[in-house]
């Protein structure tokens, strides 16, 4: 397996992937059962300790995509980190923006088509609920790397953040140019094997057409979306649904 290789970890809602690096890098963490998943994997697919996880990851503080963390990290003593921006939601001393009617009923429509977010009852009952657009609720670790556009992921060289607001305002891509390979968080998503343009949410269009420029310059043959399995081909931004 190359350095820097992505494994994908199927989750109840959105899957998490695992950068095999100097370090494990995790991205993003749905449930406390997908963080025990995440484990469950590192031991008895990768043959590695639990403390090669280093680092966690998330693209946004949206809850399908951080209510696991608080169990990964205490159970293996990893680093969070996430855009600057995303502190204040995941602190619960900001709420995430509310989207507009028309989008909540996409929303719904996007659910009924590719199947509900299924927290295990632990899940239901352990997980802080984080993340919901409208009300603050907070994640308990704290972001030790505020990431900013242009980092380096700490320890996984290779690997840059982008800052792609759209979806959300604290929204990251994080590419490598290497292996063309882009993990996209929502600002992408698969929807029955085609790349959509954040087709759940667009908290800010404007916003989202501009990141989406800038990410087209560059060159991908790897998707690893928010939603869904990943995708392989050529040139596959020129490709994308509503781009
Ligand atoms: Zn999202």
């Amino acid at each position: 397996m190359m350095n820097g290789s992505i494994n994908v970890v199927a989750g109840r809602a959105t899957p998490s992937y695992i950068i095999d690096g100097e370090a494990l890098t995790v991205i993003d963490v749905c449930f406390p059962s997908d963080a025990k998943n995440i484990i469950d994997y590192v031991r008895n697919r990768m043959h590695r300790p639990i403390d090669d996880i280093k680092l966690v990851v998330l693209t946004h503080s949206h809850i399908d995509h951080v209510n696991g963390v608080d169990y990964l990290v205490k159970k293996t003593n990893t680093r969070l980190a996430a855009h600057a921006r995303a502190v204040k939601y995941l602190a619960g001393k900001k709420a995430i923006r509310l989207p507009g009617i028309c989008q909540i009923f996409r929303f719904i429509g996007f659910f009924f088509s590719n199947g509900l977010p299924r927290p295990s009852l632990t899940d239901t009952f352990t997980m802080p609920w984080a993340g919901i657009p409208g009300i603050r609720k907070r994640i308990r670790t704290r972001v030790a790397y505020r990431l900013k556009d242009g980092d380096t992921l700490p320890g996984c060289p290779g690997w840059l953040v982008y800052h792609t607001p759209g979806h959300t305002d604290d929204s990251i891509c994080l590419y490598n140019s290497e292996m063309k390979a882009l993990i996209s968080g929502d600002f992408l998503v698969n929807l029955k094997d085609r790349l959509c343009l954040a087709p759940l949410l667009r908290l800010d269009e404007a916003a989202t057409r501009k990141s989406f420029q800038k990410l087209k310059r560059l060159e991908v043959s790897r998707v690893y979306p928010g939603w869904g399995r990943p995708v392989r081909g050529e040139a596959l931004l020129d490709k994308v649904i509503g781009g």
